[in-house]
């Protein structure tokens, strides 16, 4: 069974289509369900510097989760999940709590988009690789993920090796990092996402790597999958490579999610 569990919505500002379209495409792309994951409103960031082309506003927070549920009732009984892509912001973690306590998700996926304050996944901000020590920028990065984990609040790391998306890798091996970060990652009893996303940039690899995905497995770190699909064409995209790569690591089952309970269900 698949589901995709990462599907963004136009609330965010960079996404297209409307929610329904997105269920008609996994309905034909022959999902077992899906979940929408958007962008949590920037809650790191004081009001005047949030931006709307990255995020919902707080106050449509409300109206996302309202969205979500009547397109459950509209696509029943095929299950459509309500989640949310959280920003881990280290210091802010009750501002975040405060933030989704009111609702209730189905799962929490946590991601790490900022270092210091640069959104180092943003194609406008690339240049800044050039001036960094990418051994050091690495280290930072996956502390980030880790403490994203034991922070209890997310569910699913989302795009675990996010930092590799415009190609900077540092020269050296990064195996005692991956393993230092997924035993983390496996005492906090976090679930990984497998993201298709990764093969659409510069990367050209499906987000985690190989070898780090070999070492979830090792530590029985539970899996998911994601397509980060910021339009109604990209859900499920790539999953047929996803599926065997999670195959090739072996697994062979992936988690699903109801109100924060994993269910294993044979891929
Ligand atoms: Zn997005
Ligand atoms: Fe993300
Ligand atoms: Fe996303
Ligand atoms: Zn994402």
């Amino acid at each position: 069974m698949t589901a995709d569990y990462h599907i963004h919505t136009k609330m965010c500002g960079h996404a297209t289509g409307e929610m329904e379209e997105y269920v008609v495409r996994a309905l034909e792309k022959g999902l077992d369900e899906i979940g929408f994951s958007d962008h949590i409103p920037m809650y790191f960031l004081p009001m005047a510097e949030r931006d709307a082309s990255i995020a919902m506003k707080e106050e449509e927070l409300p109206l996302y989760v309202e969205k979500v549920r009547m397109i459950q009732k509209k696509f029943a009984p095929f299950k459509v999940k309500l989640g949310i892509e959280a920003d881990f912001a280290p210091g802010m973690e009750q501002t975040l709590k405060n933030m989704i306590e009111p609702y209730d998700f189905d799962y929490i996926l946590g991601s790490t988009h900022f270092i210091d304050g640069w959104g180092f996944d943003n194609p406008d901000l690339v240049h800044e690789y050039e001036h960094k020590n990418l051994d050091e920028l690495y280290v930072k990065y996956f502390m980030l993920v880790e403490q994203t984990a034991q922070s209890g609040l997310f569910d699913i790391i989302a795009h675990p090796d996010l930092i590799k998306k415009f190609g900077f890798r540092p020269k050296k091996n990064l195996d005692a990092l991956y393993e230092k970060t997924v035993k983390t990652i496996a005492e906090s009893n976090v679930c990984v996402e497998v993201n298709t996303a990764g093969l659409r940039v510069p990367a050209e690899e499906i987000y985690p790597t190989f070898r780090f995905l070999e070492l979830c497995r090792k530590y029985n770190v539970g899996v998911t999958l994601g397509s980060d699909a910021h339009c109604p064409g990209q859900v499920g995209w790539g999953f047929d490579k996803a599926v065997q790569l999670i195959k090739n690591a072996g697994y062979d089952q992936v988690v699903f999610f109801t109100e924060k309970t994993k269910k294993y269900q044979k891929i």
